[in-house]
């Protein structure tokens, strides 16, 4: 089987949004053995459409549409689609239902254009919408596969991983089925890491092994196939407990997790408090944490001390130690640590000071950074890093980094 990846959307040809669906969804059907051949971009025109759905026909088996399922008049694909292959909509009563609900539960009033997204494709098999409104849809016709998926990517990704892929392997007549799982890694380079488990990557067969990297953290995502979803739970279980053995100190945690998000459990958990002193970072480091719901019972919160008089004034760094030392200095982080712990009244205060760039800092250079950590009854700890990202980068990694040395 070959599929074509077809994303409706003008926004994508004014070049407003990046098409990360096609790669998302040719990265997924990859996992299953489906080779994608061709990604089209169309913008919302009907006719326009139509000739794109033409051309996908003489060349694919499988064409997979996202974008221009909602409710406005923009939104056409599956009425051109009924159209061009002289078949039907029709009311899918538990689409329709859950649309009902979902107004519901927002408590805004449903217009009637709304109940446009409960049309279906006669024949088709739905693919339920977890979060959002318009419902997918999977259907055969004359030998050819179609899929519609919905345009916002938070809605298509989890829509295709619970049930797109389900369908394709159905129609493919398998009953094997794909597990995956991904490792987190942070602190270690993807080309070391490879290094590392060398001979794991080049052994692998199922479960498969695939490296990723990207802001600084390497992934690896590991992938079974067999009928039986309990025998493919364990088999990446042997895979992974054979890559932890080498990797598990950089090792962090599974699937769509974060450093922060890990961070902020961990703490939540044992009940400890946090004061940040920011100067590089500028404050990023208590954005980041307040990302996460219920940072509130752990991030007491912080101080960006950017310049030097607000280190002196405000986090009582010494004369001395900006004077001799600089502000890019151990001394420095650990007065901050220290100082900002002591400040908030927190069972640990964390400083981050450094040179982000362009350009040296005090005559550090460019990417010269000292994080602090102080903790109540223990010797501050202190760490240097030295970067060479450039000054977003770096102050993204140094982040980053603050979260890695607090959950060691
Ligand atoms: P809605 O009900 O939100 O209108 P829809 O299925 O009609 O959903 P579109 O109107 O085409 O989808 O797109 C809605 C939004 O989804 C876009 O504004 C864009 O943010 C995102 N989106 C659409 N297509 C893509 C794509 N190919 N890649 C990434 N994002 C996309
Ligand atoms: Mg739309």
């Amino acid at each position: 089987m070959n599929a074509e990846i077809i994303a409706v959307g003008s926004e994508l040809l004014l070049g407003q949004i990046v098409n990360t669906n096609a790669r998302f969804l040719s990265e997924q059907l990859a996992e299953i053995g489906v080779n994608v051949y061709y990604h089209t971009v169309v913008g919302d025109n009907s006719t326009r459409l139509k000739d794109a759905l033409a051309l996908a026909e003489k060349r694919a088996d499988l064409i997979i549409f996202t974008g221009g399922l909602g409710p406005t008049k923009d939104d056409l694909t599956k009425e051109t689609i009924a159209n061009h292959l002289e078949t039907t909509l029709e009311m899918n009563d538990a689409a329709f239902q859950s649309i009902k609900d979902y107004f519901h539960k927002t408590k805004r009033i449903m217009t009637p254009n709304n109940e446009k997204q409960a049309l279906v494709l006669k024949g088709s098999t739905v693919l339920a919408n977890e979060k959002g409104m318009a419902p997918g849809m999977y259907f055969s016709h004359n030998g050819m596969h179609y899929m519609l998926l919905p345009g916002p990517p938070f809605e298509m990704e989890p829509m295709f991983e619970k049930y797109g892929k389900t369908a394709i392997e159905k129609a493919l007549g398998r009953k094997e089925t794909i597990h995956s799982r991904v490792l987190r890694f942070f602190g270690i380079g993807e080309a070391q890491l490879e290094t590392e488990i060398e001979d794991i990557i080049n052994e692998q067969l199922n479960p498969t092994v695939a490296p990723l990297a990207s802001d600084g953290e390497v992934t690896l995502r590991l992938t079974a196939k067999h009928e039986s979803k309990e025998i493919a739970g364990e088999m990446l279980d042997q895979m992974e407990e054979k890559i932890l053995k080498i990797l598990s100190p950089y090792f962090y945690g599974y699937d769509d997790t974060s450093l922060m998000k890990e961070l902020s459990d961990r703490l939540k958990e044992k009940e400890i408090t946090l004061s940040v002193a920011e100067s590089l970072t500028g404050g990023l480091f208590q954005s980041e944490f307040t990302n996460i719901s219920g940072a509130g019972s752990v991030l007491k919160g912080g101080i960006v001390c950017y310049t030097n008089e607000v280190k002196k004034e405000l986090l009582s760094v010494s004369k001395n130690t900006l004077s001799i030392h600089g502000a890019v200095s151990e001394p420095c982080a650990k007065e901050l640590a220290e100082n900002v712990r002591e400040l908030f009244k927190s069972d640990i205060g964390i400083s981050f000071t450094g040179a982000a760039g362009p350009g040296p800092h005090e005559g550090m250079p460019e990417g010269t950074v000292w994080i602090g950590i102080a903790e109540k009854g223990k010797p501050t700890r202190t760490f240097l890093l030295n970067l060479a990202g450039g000054r977003n980068a770096n102050r993204i990694r140094t982040v980053k980094y603050g979260c890695y040395y607090l959950l060691k």
